[in-house]
């Protein structure tokens, strides 16, 4: 690489003005960012992403799902475009960061490289995803879902909100349905660089996350039946009381989630007493569990101590326990390669940094299914996200920007003059 290449830093005022720039689409009175996929404030920062790209001389094309692809051509244009970028849709009550910082910073790599006169070997290609939130329209990460072909853009397309507003309605409203069909934008690879939304980073003092891992996910409904009696006049032997077999459950589920840890949690999240009453023994409960893991075996290991658990519980206590498998996805393993690339700049550029996991899903774990993809993570204040309060320090955002503008240019190379 060049010298000037490999001194490059990303201008950092120009980045975190960016951030607090599109942070008025949909600002909050408690300063955090309201918005909604697809939504008006949806289209404002979409149409300001799109101007600053074309600005910056990039060609922007939309998907049949909204989905925004801004491509920075490369000396060799055989060569598939190394992808980067985020979100720019926020929770109802979200924050300025959360994946704004990926995609704006990835706008920021593309602003270095024109000033410093760079042309890379292999093209770029900025991305902005359609509804990774997930919080208007089911399911979550959906623009990268069926990019890399989990659902047909037709499914998509027929989602509706809340209001029974449909994903092709939304899209048509604010003029996001593009003429690509989805997934036609081929990519070599794809970086994203996202804040850790969860506190180690900050607990130990570490700069850079460099992401190996996403947490797999198991998602069960649960049902409890016992007998609902009076309060007053049934002995405790002969109880058939589903409210305490779930008690035993929630403990069972958190012990459970400790001895196979420390990669796995465990949650009971919801719990419905079906006809609630002071004197009446509970006699029927739905309930949730959320197990997650970053490993296959420990995920398959959690399934069946819950089942043996649950079955214990509900024979000892004689009453009957079903847990259905509602959803179940595997854990993400980061494309090694990529995951060294981050790695190697994280120690040229002298930040701090360790391997992390992914607590929450991404549209890198999406696409990490079917092209190579990697993650960085910076620290964000409490460990705290999805939340007007959230927040990150300029030195740490301009830190991981660097980081993916270094990660960018060994990956897609710099064109000799
Ligand atoms: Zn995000």
């Amino acid at each position: 690489m060049t010298s000037i290449a490999s001194n490059l830093q990303i201008d950092s005022t120009r980045l975190w003005d960016t951030i607090h720039e599109t942070a008025k689409f949909g600002l909050t009175a408690k300063g955090g960012v309201r918005r909604l996929t697809l939504g008006p404030e949806d289209k404002q920062v979409r149409d300001w992403f799109r101007a600053a790209c074309e600005a910056a001389g990039l060609q922007v094309h939309v998907d049949g799902l909204g989905s925004m692809f801004a491509l920075r051509k490369g000396r060799d244009m055989s060569k598939l475009p190394v992808g980067l970028g985020s979100h720019l849709d926020t929770q109802p009550t979200g924050g300025k960061f959360d994946g704004v910082l990926g995609t704006l910073a990835a706008l920021e790599v593309v602003r270095t490289l024109n000033d410093a006169g760079i042309e890379t070997e292999t093209p770029l290609c900025i991305v902005n995803w359609t509804n990774e939130e997930g919080s208007r329209f089911a399911p979550a990460m959906m623009g990268s879902a069926a990019y890399v072909g989990d659902f047909t853009t037709e499914n998509i397309l027929g989602r509706k909100d809340a209001e029974g507003v449909s994903v092709a309605e939304a899209l048509d409203g604010i003029g996001y349905r593009g003429q690509e069909s989805v997934g036609a934008q081929k990519l070599g690879a794809f970086i994203e660089l996202h804040i850790e939304q969860g506190p180690i980073l900050e607990a130990e003092a570490k700069t850079i996350g460099v992401v190996d891992h996403g947490q797999g996910i198991i998602w069960y409904d649960g049902r409890i039946t016992g007998f609902e009696s009076h309060a007053g006049s049934t002995p405790m032997p002969l109880r058939r009381d589903a409210l305490a077999a779930l008690s035993e459950i929630v403990l069972a589920v958190e012990r459970i989630a400790r001895e196979l840890g420390p990669n796995a949690v465990g949650t009971v999240g919801e719990a419905v007493i079906a006809k609630p009453s002071r004197n009446v023994i509970p006699g029927e409960i739905a309930f949730t569990v959320d197990c997650r893991s970053n490993d296959d075996t420990v995920m398959d290991a959690l399934d069946k101590n819950l089942r043996l658990a649950a079955a214990e519980i509900g024979r000892r206590r004689n009453v009957e326990v079903t847990i259905d498998l509602v959803w179940r996805k595997a854990p993400t393993h980061f494309d090694k390669t990529l995951v060294d690339a981050v790695e190697t700049a994280t120690r040229e550029l002298g930040y701090s940094n360790r391997r992390i996991t992914s607590g929450a899903g991404h549209d890198s774990c999406n696409l990490n299914t079917a092209i190579p993809a990697a993650m960085i993570f910076v620290p964000c204040k409490d460990g705290v996200s999805h939340n007007e309060l959230e927040d990150a320090t300029q030195p740490d955002c301009t830190a991981g920007a660097n980081v993916l503008l270094h990660t960018v240019l060994s990956l897609a190379g710099v064109a000799s003059k």
